[in-house]
């Protein structure tokens, strides 16, 4: 068995190919092709599985393809999606136009959803029941799973962590949904850039403002190095995060009693700044028994989309065979 996983972006479309023993077998980062349309790019992927195919022909192949957005994975159609820059390409039926190119009928699941199947394989080994993996960076996203296999929910949206409101919707910040108040407006890395301007304007003479000195944008790990020096509003602007997601984290948990929870994406790599706040969160919580028996897991791998693509198609081919089913 071949599985074959396709990490869709608005930039680069990434490809994982993986045997039955979850061997990488190739990987392959290119960039997406815009040059002949949405028939251009279906043929972009399609070329690849088929290539793939003939070259590790008889073993039967099973596919993956995860994409930002609002995604159908029954139906297999791409709802909406917000980086890839094709004109007139909502309710894309991509997994049928992939299906008629390839004779494989790919998944197509949310590509937060199958990273977090990443995280779960390849991190966690399958150890938890019911696990939520949230992705920090620009945007924050979230990925379950229940029950040990992948929750999508009714319509492919579960675990859109990243839009739960931690705040008053009428008066807190605004996210990039156009809602306010949304986790990622907190969390995420233009929420907490927001709030290290502020912190400078405030603090002219902070180390903080120091290092960031004549920038316009600038690098989040930057704020990390200003905590290290002992940077008080650098260290606040982290102790604030760590309070916001705990929030996030702890509704979920709330609603979910899951028995594990995963930070991965690049924000997670200041951990350290942000964990102690966190956890305070979680402490302090009134039901008792989730919170003091949750296993907090911080993942340094920062992506993986391509591979839990791949991971997803194999576990679907094996179970689909599998006497046990
Ligand atoms: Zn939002």
């Amino acid at each position: 068995m071949i599985g074959i996983g396709v990490d869709i972006g608005g930039t680069f479309v990434k490809f994982f190919v993986l045997n039955d023993k979850q061997e990488v077998l190739e990987h392959l980062k290119v960039e997406t092709d815009y040059s002949n349309g949405p028939d251009g790019f279906v043929s972009q992927i399609g070329n690849f599985i088929n290539q793939i195919r003939q070259k590790y022909a008889p073993q039967p192949v099973s596919v993956a393809i995860g994409a930002p957005g609002d995604v159908d994975p029954v139906t297999g159609i791409l709802r909406y999606n917000p980086n890839l820059k094709f004109d007139h390409v909502d309710n894309w039926p991509l997994a049928q136009q992939i299906y008629q190119q390839t004779g494989i009928l790919p998944a197509l699941v949310n590509d937060a959803t199958l990273a977090a199947w990443g995280v779960y394989e390849s991190l966690l080994h399958r150890q938890g029941t019911n696990v939520l993996v949230v992705t920090l960076g620009t945007g924050v996203g979230g990925g379950l799973i229940l029950n040990q296999e992948l929750y999508q929910g009714s319509h492919g949206t579960a675990g859109e962590l990243g839009h739960m409101k931690i705040a008053d919707p009428a008066t807190g910040p605004l996210c990039g949904c156009g809602a306010r108040s949304c986790l990622e407006a907190f969390v995420g890395t233009i929420g907490i850039k927001r709030r290290v301007r502020e912190a400078i304007a405030q603090h002219p003479q902070s180390i903080l403002a120091k290092l960031l000195q004549g920038q316009d944008d600038f690098k989040i790990a930057l704020v990390s190095q200003a905590a290290k020096q002992g940077c008080p509003e650098a260290l606040k602007i982290w102790q604030d995060t760590g309070r916001y997601l705990g929030i996030g984290i702890a509704n979920a948990v709330l609603l979910l009693d899951l028995d594990t929870v995963v930070l991965t994406g690049g924000i997670s790599g200041a951990a350290t700044y942000f964990m102690p706040a966190l956890q305070d969160v979680l402490n302090h919580q009134q039901i008792k028994t989730p919170f003091e028996r949750l296993k907090l897991v911080v993942s340094k791998d920062p992506d993986m989309g391509g591979t839990g693509s791949a991971l997803y198609a194999l576990h679907q081919a094996l179970k689909d065979v599998s006497p046990c089913k």
